[in-house]
């Protein structure tokens, strides 16, 4: 399949640096990692979009998926990978593998990536997609992902890319000392902002209140 015209491509960094600049007073964050940039720019987002959306996958904002779900805007894609801090070999959880697209951008910083989507076509799809695209390092499982997942637990990070009303408690316990939650909390279709949590050393929890924004609701237990 055609790789994405460059000018769109160089487009979306522009749009993301300057979404970036512009929340920068929000989320204390004035520029983003060269990894991660790098990694956006390495996934191919055309293929995680509808056929008829091709020409749009490059634009910075979510498309539709199907089954009332989207997958996420790049620049937040970028700001959430940015805030897990992700090391090579890192193991992270994600809550709803949707398209898979933030399950590829994050195999791409070396993590291996443990990603549950409740929505059975979609996570047929996705483990398709995947295949197809050779994408290493990922496991995926249809499943309510309210739980976590214990079997596989701890882990360094844990992203949820959909809004919960509060944190899946089962999160805070499968993250290792040191680890990195990214969350939206609040209500469908209403006022929610991302969340970063950190377990510390000794067991302890800090919060930030990142940005306000706007994602499908998490399908709670
Ligand atoms: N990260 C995705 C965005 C997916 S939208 C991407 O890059 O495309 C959020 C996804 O979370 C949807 O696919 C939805 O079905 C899924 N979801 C909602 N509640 C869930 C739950 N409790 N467990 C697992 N997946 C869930």
């Amino acid at each position: 399949m055609a790789g994405p015209d460059p000018g769109a491509l160089k487009r979306l960094m522009t749009a993301i640096a300057e979404d970036t600049y512009r929340t920068a007073g929000e989320t204390g964050l004035s520029e983003l990692s060269p990894s991660v940039l790098g990694a956006i720019m390495d996934v191919p987002r055309q293929e995680f979009v509808p056929d008829g959306d091709a020409a749009s996958a490059f634009d910075n904002r979510p498309l539709p998926i199907g089954h009332g779900q989207t997958i996420s805007q790049p620049f937040v894609v970028a700001l959430m990978t940015e805030l897990l801090d992700i090391r090579p070999g890192d193991k992270v959880l994600e809550l709803g593998t949707g398209s898979g697209y933030q399950t590829v951008v994050l195999a791409a910083l070396g993590a291996s990536v443990y990603s549950l989507e409740i929505i059975p076509q979609l996570a047929d799809a996705a483990a398709k997609r995947l295949a197809r695209l050779g994408a290493s390092n990922v496991h995926l499982q249809t499943a309510q992902g309210w739980d976590g997942w214990p079997s596989q637990a701890p882990f360094d990070a844990i992203i949820v890319t959909a809004a919960a009303g509060r944190v899946p408690p089962a999160l805070f316990r499968q993250l290792k000392p040191g680890g990195r939650l990214i969350v939206p909390i609040g209500e469908p279709g209403g006022h929610q902002v991302l969340m970063r949590i950190v377990k510390t050393e000794d067991g302890g929890i800090t919060e930030e209140r990142i940005l306000s924004v706007a994602f499908v609701p998490l399908v709670e237990d």
